[in-house]
């Protein structure tokens, strides 16, 4: 069984891939996937269309986010219901990190790019100032890359698409295999706002397409996904001098400390770690808990799992596993932990009552850092809980990991919070809440040890789409450069006396740092 599978075709054809539903194992569809003359074909066309996108002003650009942002909201429902087809999860999942978050990227990005990325005049400091004034200009890089995973296909296609158009890019999204419609409705849906041909381009396809799209000549890769890939893509940029973005895996921890309000932040380890199955980049994956408050906590935890519905369809919590590769991912780790003398004080099974992919939300305690479910992703409805001595501990444990995508730490004192999120080696932390950073654009997001390079929203995800261009102006025509030569001893000793002037003297290094007004 596979959620997709190749179809055979005659050779010389395209090649085909049939879709399954995860939750009903019934066909979604099937997909012809693009061909590299087909990848060459749309960054060409890309290229070509690129600079009278990138001739128009941001609120031009911003008119046609406004127009999609409209469409998305009229046909909500009907956006849900294709996503959902491939990535069966509760509804209300997909409104909040779907609907919600793409709106707001919209809307925001439509209106703040400008403040982001209008030219900039900045005022040198010292001896320059004095002679030459300084511009900055965002230019757009050109034709951007965007590759996606199967775990958010929509959100993290369209958000990175989004910052890129209205930095001036052209946008070809290559979508995971395994959910290729939740790309290509970001397609149909800008098709329908009327965006110019060639600005945005889904490709169908699976990771040879990704790889024809980095040969094919654009000017920066988003990758998201995982870090095996992630690897690989880093690599082949590399040799191609592009510059990528990788948004890779994590294994996020979650401190629960002796003062935290323990309901909340057992509904917090719940929505945290169960979130979209667990398949969610920034999803709990760790909890460490301090042994003062571990048996009330661990209660509460199972007390709230033990509440949760996971059903194919109507009303429901939990939803599917979506590739059969993650369901094997998850039942290795639970197997191990099991073997290594973890105790599963709820699920830890597939569901027998549901014929799709579907694991039953599960907590385990006893667990130690020798085992898979607290080393690597799992990517799982799975909540490990492991009980230290004290905060100090949890900090250690939290940081003994190869990953660094994001953290969250539950205390009643805010100070403490931000104090013990300062110590945590990852790319975000929440204090008293699950991981929210991705949909707050004023928070750069991106991953730290293996879990990236890079970083994506608000204003550093703008710039990324962009060549920040110095432009240096002589005040005075290019009078002193036109007078370098010839050099001279004499001119050599004059110069050396300023530089001790400058740096030699209070007064000196007061106007080192002089700025001129204008
Ligand atoms: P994946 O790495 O298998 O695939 C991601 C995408 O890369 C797919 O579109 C795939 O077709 C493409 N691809 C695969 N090999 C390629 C190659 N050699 N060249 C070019 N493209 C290639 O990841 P996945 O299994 O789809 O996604 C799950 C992973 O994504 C998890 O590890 C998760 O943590 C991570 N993720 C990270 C974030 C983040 O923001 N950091 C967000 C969501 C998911």
């Amino acid at each position: 069984m596979a959620i997709t599978t190749a179809i055979e075709t005659p050779p010389g054809a395209r090649r085909r891939l049939r879709i399954e539903s995860p939750a009903t194992l019934e066909l979604v569809g099937e997909i012809e996937l693009s061909t590299t003359d087909d990848v060459r074909a749309a960054v060409e066309t890309a290229r070509k269309a690129q600079p009278a996108w990138a001739a128009l002003s941001f609120q031009e650009r911003g008119q046609y986010m406004l127009r999609a942002l409209k469409i998305l909201l009229e046909r909500q429902d009907e956006f849900i219901d294709v996503i959902l087809r491939e990535t069966p999860r509760p509804r209300m999942e997909s409104i909040q990190m779907d609907i919600f978050a793409a709106c707001d990227s919209l809307n925001y990005y439509a209106v703040q790019t400008a403040r982001f990325l209008r030219s900039q005049k900045k005022r040198l400091h010292g001896v320059l100032g004095f002679s030459k004034t300084l511009r900055i200009v965002y230019r757009p890089l050109g034709v951007v890359g965007v590759i996606s995973p199967w775990n958010g296909p929509f959100i993290l296609s369209i958000n990175p698409a989004v910052q890129a158009l209205m930095a001036g890019n052209t946008v070809l999204i290559k979508p995971s295999s395994a959910t290729p419609y939740a790309g290509k409705i970001i397609g149909d849906l800008f098709e329908a706002a009327e965006l110019p041909k060639g600005i945005l381009t889904v490709l169908l396809g699976d990771s040879t397409t990704g790889e024809a799209l980095i040969e094919s000549g654009v000017d920066k890769i988003t990758f998201t996904g995982s870090v095996e890939t992630g690897c690989k893509i880093a690599a082949a940029c590399a040799e191609r001098l592009i510059p990528c973005t990788l948004e890779l895996g994590g294994k996020d921890p979650m401190i629960v400390c002796a003062d935290a309000n323990l309901d909340y932040a057992a509904g917090g380890a719940v929505a945290g770690s169960l979130m979209n199955a667990g398949q969610y980049c920034c999803g709990t994956e760790r909890v460490y808990v301090v042994d003062s408050v571990a048996d009330e906590f661990i209660q509460k935890v199972v007390d709230r799992v033990s509440k949760l519905r996971q059903r194919a369809e109507g009303e429901f919590d939990v939803g599917a596993i979506i590739t059969l590769q993650q369901m094997e991912i998850i039942e290795k780790h639970i197997a191990d932990a099991n073997d290594k003398g973890a105790k599963v004080l709820i699920g830890g099974r597939r569901n027998p009552n549901l014929k799709g992919l579907y694991y039953e939300p599960t907590v385990l305690v006893d667990v130690t850092h020798d085992m898979l479910v607290m080393r690597e992703e799992t990517f799982g409805p799975i909540i490990p809980i492991m009980r230290v001595k004290d905060e100090e501990e949890a900090i250690q444990m939290a940081n003994d990991t190869d990953y660094g995508l994001a953290a969250n730490v539950w205390t009643k004192n805010k100070g403490k919070g931000f104090e013990i999120a300062c110590r945590i080696d990852s790319g975000s932390v929440c204090v008293n809440d699950m991981t929210v950073t991705y949909g707050a654009p004023e928070a750069p997001f991106g991953g730290w040890k293996n879990s990236g390079i890079g970083q994506l929203n608000g204003e550093t995800g703008l710039r990324g789409y962009c060549h920040a261009q110095p432009i240096l102006i002589d005040r005075f025509g290019g009078k002193q450069t036109a007078n370098s030569y010839p050099y001279s001893s004499k001119k050599e000793v004059g110069f050396q006396k300023f530089i001790r002037f400058l740096w030699g003297t209070w007064i000196g290094r007061r106007v080192s740092m002089v700025r001129l007004p204008f």
